[in-house]
């Protein structure tokens, strides 16, 4: 049997028997085609987002209202509030989403503001714009009534400033610095979309924007074809535009799995081994299958599907 069929589903069996029973008790019916998947361990994030596709919310919304549990979470160092800092100590946030019909929005370099995936998705409904950066997309923000918060954690704080003592800069390979999340939703109509959220990487240069809020990099849908995310050292996607390259291999016939494999591979085939990093997409074709692939071991992602939430290991270069 070859590796990449066997995805181990980890942990499957515990998060399955305590969400059937919470399943029952609501009396739950699941809708059988909806399906949502997430970068990383996002268990709460991704659950929200296949309730409400269960209840038969569009998947623009769905996505949104998922990747916000993780926005809110402080003990998440990759997004929102919490997030670790830049090396001034600032959070700068950026975030994008895509529809079903190709329309798209982000926000780049963003403030004080916690939801940035509903942001960018006001971005992409309420302006004639796709993407608003810095001091633009935070005005637009409370303009639109956002509530302003300081997202730098005490914990936050004192980790930066630990970070300080030798000023490393040193991107981690796996969860410890990357649970940026991304998320792909099918919804009841067959429709994709997604939403990607991230504080970037711990440390950055002040100014520094990856690949997570560029559509085609970090998060691209073709409705048509399935969808991709990235997670990872946002050079290294941006430099192949990442997510738009996955589509674009599906649409040449490539399973899920197998867009993930090739994408991450031209990656790789360009780098030293030496030099490691992590980079990851998950993806999700028209008829709702899945797949991923990551440079390096260690990557899990999400999958809810016919009310079940599971955690996926996925098959890695090395
Ligand atoms: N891709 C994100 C960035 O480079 C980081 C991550 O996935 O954690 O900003």
């Amino acid at each position: 049997m070859k590796r990449r069929n066997f995805i181990f589903d980890i942990f499957s069996i515990s998060l399955m028997s305590s969400l059937s029973t919470r399943l029952k008790a609501k009396n739950f019916n699941f809708t059988p085609m909806v399906r949502s998947i997430s970068t990383w361990k996002t268990t709460e994030a991704n659950l929200k987002a296949g309730l409400l596709l269960d209840k038969g919310i569009d998947g623009l919304t769905a996505a949104v209202e998922g990747v916000a549990v993780e926005e809110e979470n402080p003990k998440n160092t990759t997004v929102g509030f919490g997030g670790a800092p830049d090396r001034t100590g600032k959070v700068t946030l950026d975030a994008c989403v895509m529809n079903h019909l190709g329309d798209c929005g982000a926000v780049v370099a963003v403030e004080n503001i916690v939801n940035v995936a509903r942001l960018a998705k006001d971005v992409m409904e309420k302006t004639p714009h796709v993407m608003l950066a810095g001091k633009g997309a935070h005005d637009f923000a409370i303009s639109e009534g956002y509530k302003q918060t300081d997202l730098l954690t005490e914990k936050s704080k004192e980790d930066w400033k630990k970070w300080l003592e030798s000023e490393q800069y040193k991107p981690i390979i796996n969860i410890e610095n990357h649970d940026t999340i991304g998320m792909l939703c099918l919804d009841k109509n067959k429709n994709i979309s997604g939403a990607c959220t991230t504080s970037g990487l711990a440390y950055k240069m002040r100014g520094r924007v990856g690949d997570s809020p560029i559509i085609g990099s970090g998060l691209f849908i073709d409705n048509k074809v399935g969808g991709a995310v990235a997670t990872g050292l946002g050079e290294e996607v941006l430099k192949t535009v990442g997510s738009f390259l996955v589509v674009e291999l599906m649409r040449q016939g490539k399973s899920p799995h197998e867009a993930c494999e090739a994408a991450v591979k031209r990656i790789v085939s360009s780098n030293s081994q030496e030099n490691k990093f992590q980079v990851a997409y998950i993806a999700m074709n028209k008829d709702g299958d899945v797949g991923s692939y990551s440079i390096e071991p260690g990557f899990t992602y999400m999958d809810y599907f016919k009310g079940e939430n599971k955690e996926k290991i996925t098959e890695s270069a090395f």
